[in-house]
């Protein structure tokens, strides 16, 4: 099959999340799989230069021959960031986006071979399986051409006034309650859901979860009249990518056989977060980005609680103003047993999977989550809230003797938290037994392979 993929961040070219990993990881292993791959970008400024193609993009490769194009504005992507500056969306990201997938298929056309598959992830691409409809419903490149779009995070849909929507380029009878309005006003996401021919999600949990009132954000009616082409498929790792064994921002490296060096590293991680150097008590660790769906209300209101046992906690993340003033204040007043960086650094991202006995995620929410995958294959013992992809990868020690490689919050609240917390110092403190959970957390695998059997089934199913 030839496969595109379209997606406003991509690894190694710009990431402010797991859809970059996620677009930066799947389309090497279709390729590997034996299909044609494709990947189309905006030709952000982090992108640095790139040899031109066309007018319209430029382009490099990745893999053994996968062809990123990057689509070329500088008005719309020279900027210093992908989506807004100073906590604010770009005001134009409706325009900015629209141009992309307006390009993306004019860049199709320009490269001249037809393809099977467009593969859209998240509301920045939502107006592309639209725009099959009209104005390229009888245009013959895309006859053969089916879409299949991914939901990342149904928490961000790209909600615009309704005097926008003469700027999509599409026709005017599509904005009506079942298709491209949400409330009186232009939803890129729920166009994306209602218009390609499949829509898949990031684990089989969150699959079920969107589709009720309670984690549907408005769209549960969409996606309940989408049920038999919804589909949850767990986001792989990127193995060779998160190794402790072979990691060029770790030294030294470790293994499940022999885990000596992450003492190391815990001693490294205290140091780099002015933390005293203790190996008695764990170290509980925090990766990803500060807003609301992370949890840190739950952390910020069980904060007393956690301070009063016997553990250091170090946060990594960059966000929300109210979140990072929040950390840093509770770093400041709780010296030696709290640290923050509030940055975006893959270096200590690495330090704190390598140096944390234990990982924290508390979020409300999480279509799939990548870090706690990473956790576990540093011997990072997760500690996860009971949502979305977290079910599908984190099973709790004591419901689940055999496969049991986290903690799962028995119930979302401060006495939830403090209980897990208490039951992970309980476990830390059984030191033999702590090194086998560490050993077996490393050796579990969600891998991209397994994704692709899946993601391969539902392209088939589109074109069937
Ligand atoms: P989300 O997509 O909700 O942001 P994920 O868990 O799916 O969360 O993926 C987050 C990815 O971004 C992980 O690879 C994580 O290591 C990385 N990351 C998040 N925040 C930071 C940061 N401040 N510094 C370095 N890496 C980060």
């Amino acid at each position: 099959m030839r496969i595109v993929f379209v997606a406003s961040e991509v690894l190694p070219f710009a990431k402010t999340g797991g859809l970059a990993d996620v677009c930066g990881a799947l389309p090497l292993e279709l390729e590997a799989a034996g299909h044609e791959l494709l990947i189309i970008m905006p030709y952000y400024k982090e992108v640095g230069t790139k040899p031109s193609f066309n007018d319209r993009a430029c382009v490099d490769t990745v893999g053994k021959g996968v062809k990123v194009y990057f689509i070329k504005n500088k008005a719309f992507f020279g900027r210093s960031s992908l989506y807004g500056e100073n906590m604010n969306d770009y005001p134009d990201n409706l325009e900015r986006f629209a141009f992309f997938c307006r390009e993306t298929l004019e860049l199709l056309k320009d490269i001249g071979q037809p393809v099977d598959i467009i593969h859209c992830h998240d509301w920045q691409t939502g107006l592309l399986p639209v725009l099959l409809k009209d104005p390229y419903l009888n245009d013959p490149f895309f006859v053969q051409t089916k879409t299949v779009f991914t939901i990342h995070n149904l928490a961000y849909q790209g909600v615009f006034p309704k005097e926008e929507y003469a700027k999509l380029g599409v026709d005017a009878r599509f904005f009506n309650d079942g298709q491209v309005e949400f409330y009186g006003k232009v939803n890129l996401m729920k166009a994306g859901i209602v218009f390609s021919d499949y829509v898949t999600t990031v684990s089989p949990q969150y699959a079920k979860e969107i589709q009720t009132k309670e984690w549907g954000c408005g769209l549960e009616g969409v996606l309940q009249e989408r049920k038999g082409r919804i589909v949850g498929i767990l986001n792989g790792l990127d193995y060779e990518r998160w190794d402790p064994g072979h990691d060029g921002f770790i030294d030294p490296s470790y293994t499940p056989q022999d885990q000596l060096a992450k003492k190391i590293h815990k001693v490294k991680l205290q140091k780099i977060s002015g933390l005293p150097v203790m190996s008695d008590i764990p170290v509980l660790g925090f990766v990803g980005r500060l807003c609301y769906q992370k949890g840190f209300d739950l952390v910020a209101s069980s904060f007393e609680g956690l301070v009063q046992r016997p553990i250091q906690m170090v946060f990594l993340g960059v966000g929300e103003k109210k979140y990072q003033d929040l950390l840093k204040k509770l770093a400041r007043n709780n010296p030696g047993r709290f640290a923050v960086h509030v940055k975006y650094d893959e270096d200590i991202a690495h330090q704190v999977y390598a140096g944390s006995d234990f990982f924290l995620m508390p979020s409300v929410y999480e279509p799939c989550g990548l870090t706690q995958m990473i956790a576990l294959r540093y011997g990072a013992i997760p500690i996860v809230s009971g949502v979305g992809g977290f079910l599908d990868t984190v099973f709790d020690f004591v419901s689940n003797k055999k496969q049991g490689n986290g903690l799962v919050l028995p119930s979302y609240s401060v006495s939830g938290l403090l209980e897990s917390v208490d039951r992970a110092l309980g476990f830390y403190n059984q030191k033999d037994k702590f090194a086998v959970m560490i050993a077996h957390a490393m050796n579990c695998r969600f891998t991209w392979a397994e994704a692709v059997k899946h993601y391969i089934e539902v392209y088939n199913e589109c074109r069937s």
